[in-house]
C-alpha cells in the first residue's frame, strides 16, 4: 500500500516513510492510494477478536512495509487493558480497551474512548504513533526531537505516548499559569529524562507561533531532526478506524445490522477515521459530525460554505478542545468528496491557503455528500450543561463537555428501528470539573488512581516565548 497527496504532486511512498513526517511536499495531506473493501463474510469472522487483534487485520490492510510478526507485536503492546485502565463508567471492562456503555439497549451508546492515560480518546492513536516512532527510529537508526505547543489533551497525550522510548526526544510548550491545576500536573509530573515542558509565560497562540517559527527554520529542523505530532499525522485517522469497527461488532449481532456513529469534532480527525471505516465497507446508516460554537464545519455541511475563521472569531467554549477555527484534516475527505481529483482539490485549497474560503453549494460535488452519509449540527454551552445534567438525571451516568456535544446533536438525528446510534466519548468528566459543577452541583470524581496526582513532583522551566530562546534551550538539551 502507497500514500497519496490530496495535492497530487508528491511521489506516492509506503507507510514507513510517511509516518515521520507532517505535510506532503506539496503541501497536501497523505492518503492511501485506495481503500482496502470488506465482504460481509470477513466482516463476520472479525466479530470477536479482541481490540489488538481487530487492529492487526485492519492495520495490517495499510501498513505493509513492517512485518506482519512486528506490526503484530507493537499492537499486542500497545491495547494492553493496564494501558487503558482508567475506566470512565464503573463495571467499564478495561480489557475491552474501547467498551460500549448502553444508555438505551440497542439504541443509544457511548463507546468509551477516554479510558488511556491522559482520559481523553487522543490516546487512543497517539499510544499506537508511540510504539510505531521508536520502532521506525530503530529500525532506521535514527533519532527524533518532538516540538509541539500545547493547551492541553494533545500535548499531554503525545507526552504519555513518547515517555521513556528510545531514540525520541520531547520539547512541549505550554502557556505558563494557563491550564488547569489537573492538566499541568498531568503533564509537568511526568519524569521521564525525554520529556521536556517548557511553560512559556504568555498565551497558548504565543506558545503555537514560536513553535511554527522553529519548525519554519528548515535548517535547524534538519540539524536537529525535528518533527511533529499534529492531528494531520495519517497513523494517527489509521488508528481510528479500529474504534469504529469496534463499536459496530459491539452493538450489533450480524453483519447486516447498521449503526450510525455521532463524533464530537474539531480538525475533522477523529470523523474522518469514520469515513474511512465506511468507505472500507463498515454498515454506517449516518456520520452525525457535532461541533460546538465553533461551527465551521456544521456550516459546511449544512451549506456547502467552508469558511475557516480569523483568530478573533474562534470562541473559547467549555468543549475547549473543538475550539478550532479550521479544520486541518478535512483536506482528505474533500479529496474524497471531488472523486479524488487532486488538481480541484489544489484550485480549492488555493483559496484556503491564502485564508480564503469556498463554496460548493450547487455542485455536483456537494450533491453527492449525502452518499457520504453525512449530517451535522451544533452545540451551545447551555445545551452542553442541559445534556450532562439529562444524563445524569436519566441514567446516572456522568459525561464531559464533548461528549455532551455529541449527545446533543445525536438528538436531533433519531435513527429507524433497529439501528443503534453510537455517541463516542472523547473525554472523561473528570478533566472538567469546573463545567460539571456547574451542570451536576457536584466534582465529577476521577479514576482513583489520579487522586492527589496535583501534589506529585513538578518537572518543568518557564522561559520566554522568544524563538531563540527556544532554539537555545532546545539545541542545548540535543547536543548532550
Ligand atoms: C481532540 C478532541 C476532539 C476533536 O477531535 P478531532 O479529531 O480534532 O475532530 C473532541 N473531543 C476531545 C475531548 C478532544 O480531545
Amino acid at each position: 500500500m502507497r500514500y497519496l497527496s490530496t495535492r497530487g504532486q508528491s511521489p506516492a511512498l509506503p507507510f514507513c516513510d510517511i509516518l515521520l513526517g507532517g505535510l506532503a511536499p506539496d503541501g497536501g495531506l497523505y492518503l492511501p492510494e485506495s481503500y482496502p473493501r470488506l465482504g460481509r463474510a470477513e466482516l463476520d469472522s472479525w466479530r470477536s477478536l479482541s481490540y489488538a487483534d481487530l487492529a492487526f487485520v485492519l492495520l495490517s490492510r495499510f501498513i505493509d512495509d513492517i512485518p506482519p510478526a512486528d506490526l503484530k507485536a507493537l499492537l499486542d503492546k500497545t491495547y494492553t487493558p493496564h494501558t487503558y485502565r482508567f475506566v470512565a463508567h464503573p463495571g467499564e471492562d478495561a480489557a475491552e480497551i474501547a467498551p460500549l456503555h448502553w444508555l438505551e439497549p440497542g439504541k443509544l451508546a457511548l463507546l468509551s474512548l477516554s479510558n488511556g492515560p491522559t482520559l481523553a480518546f487522543k490516546d487512543m492513536a497517539m499510544q499506537l504513533l508511540g510504539n510505531l516512532f521508536e520502532y521506525v527510529l530503530e529500525q532506521r537508526g535514527e533519532t527524533l526531537a518532538i516540538l509541539g505547543a500545547t493547551s492541553g489533551d494533545t500535548g499531554s497525550a503525545a507526552e504519555y505516548a513518547l515517555r521513556g522510548k528510545r531514540n525520541v526526544e520531547v520539547f512541549m510548550l505550554s502557556p505558563h499559569g494557563k491550564m488547569s491545576a489537573f492538566q499541568r500536573a498531568q503533564m509537568y509530573s511526568i519524569q521521564d529524562k525525554n520529556i521536556h515542558n517548557i511553560a512559556v509565560t504568555g498565551m497558548f497562540d504565543a506558545a503555537q507561533d514560536v513553535v511554527k517559527a522553529v519548525l519554519g527554520d528548515a535548517d535547524f529542523k534538519a540539524r536537529h531532526h525535528i518533527g511533529a505530532v499534529n492531528s494531520i499525522n495519517w497513523a494517527r485517522v489509521a488508528a481510528q478506524i479500529v474504534y469504529y469497527f469496534k463499536g459496530y461488532f459491539a452493538a450489533t449481532r450480524s453483519s447486516d445490522e447498521e449503526v450510525s456513529f455521532c463524533v464530537p469534532s474539531g480538525n475533522f480527525g477523529n470523523i474522518c477515521a469514520s469515513h474511512i471505516a465506511r468507505s472500507m465497507g463498515l454498515p454506517i446508516r449516518q456520520l452525525i459530525l457535532a461541533t460546538n460554537e465553533n461551527d465551521v464545519l456544521d456550516e459546511f455541511f449544512r451549506t456547502g460554505l467552508y469558511r475557516p475563521r480569523q483568530a478573533a472569531e474562534t470562541r473559547v467554549t467549555s468543549s475547549p478542545s473543538m475550539d478550532i477555527s479550521k479544520a486541518s484534516n478535512f483536506e482528505r475527505f474533500i479529496f474524497d468528496l471531488t472523486g479524488r481529483d487532486a488538481a480541484r482539490v489544489r484550485a480549492l485549497w488555493a483559496e484556503i491557503d491564502q485564508g480564503g474560503a469556498f463554496d460548493l453549494a450547487g455542485t455536483p460535488e456537494f450533491a453527492r455528500l449525502p452518499e457520504f452519509g453525512f449530517v451535522s449540527g451544533r452545540s451551545s454551552h447551555a445545551d452542553r450543561i442541559a445534556t450532562i445534567r439529562d444524563l445524569h438525571a436519566r441514567f446516572g451516568v456522568t459525561i464531559d463537555p464533548h461528549t455532551a456535544d455529541g449527545v446533543k446533536v445525536a438528538q436531533a438525528y433519531p435513527q429507524p428501528e433497529g439501528v443503534p446510534l453510537i455517541v463516542l466519548e472523547t473525554a472523561q468528566a473528570a478533566k472538567f470539573a469546573e463545567t460539571l459543577q456547574e451542570a451536576i452541583g457536584r466534582d465529577p470524581g476521577r479514576p482513583a488512581e489520579l487522586a492527589g496526582i496535583e501534589d506529585l513532583p513538578q518537572k518543568s522551566v518557564v522561559l520566554a516565548p522568544e524563538v531563540d530562546v527556544i532554539k537555545d534551550w532546545i539545541a542545548a538539551r540535543l547536543a548532550r
